[in-house]
């Protein structure tokens, strides 16, 4: 018997451009499962543990890393976070597609491990669209802002690995050409 595995998506992009919203597009679009990952950083308003993260203590996250729980893990603005191993390689073995919505130091690593992992980027028009909209996202305080910009300017310099950089001026067209990509490959 052949068993054709699930195929790997990994969406990556700074805070605030719009990725959770192009994430949970696609999601009614394309045929995949979501890969929830698992973080130390305290629920936003409206998240739900087990849908958008499992959010976890640090003591938790290290006991996990010890029992080699993750794929890959990552540390983000002082916390942890990472993709779960059992819950990724059982999707793709019951031969379904799965999408994660992982950092860039994440999508190298699971590069590593999969190279057939499709890999897509969703950068801002500009930095300084990008510092308006986490502002008026008002989820953060603006010393976390600042941080997570200077993370977003880090990213950036790093994307030359990924299949395609989409930029997201547009928010239906970003999810458009974002499904096209997935489509492409899946
Ligand atoms: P946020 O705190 O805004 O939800 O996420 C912060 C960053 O962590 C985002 O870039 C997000 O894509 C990334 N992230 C979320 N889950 C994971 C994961 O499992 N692994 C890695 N490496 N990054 C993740």
């Amino acid at each position: 018997m052949i068993i054709i595995k699930g195929k790997i998506v990994v969406i990556s992009g700074p805070s605030g451009v719009g990725k959770g919203t192009i994430c949970k597009r696609i999601m009614e679009l394309i045929n995949a499962k979501f890969s929830v990952s698992t973080t130390t950083r305290s629920p936003r308003e409206g998240e739900i543990n087990g849908k958008d993260y499992y959010f976890v203590s640090t003591e938790v996250f290290r006991e996990k890393i010890k029992n080699n729980e993750f794929l890959e893990y990552n540390i983000y603005n002082e916390n942890y976070y990472g993709t779960s191993k059992n819950e990724v390689l059982d999707i793709i073995n019951k031969g379904i597609n799965v999408l994660l919505e992982i950092d860039v130091n994440g999508a190298y690593n699971i590069k590593k491990i999969f190279p057939e992992a499709l890999l897509i980027y969703i950068a801002p028009p500009s930095m300084e669209v990008l510092r308006q909209r986490l502002i008026d996202r008002r989820t953060e305080e603006i010393s976390v802002i600042e941080n997570r910009l200077k993370i977003a300017e880090e990213e950036l310099k790093m994307v030359e690995f990924y299949d395609y950089v989409i930029v997201n001026d547009d928010l239906d067209k970003a999810i458009l050409e974002v499904k096209e990509c997935i489509l492409k490959k899946i």
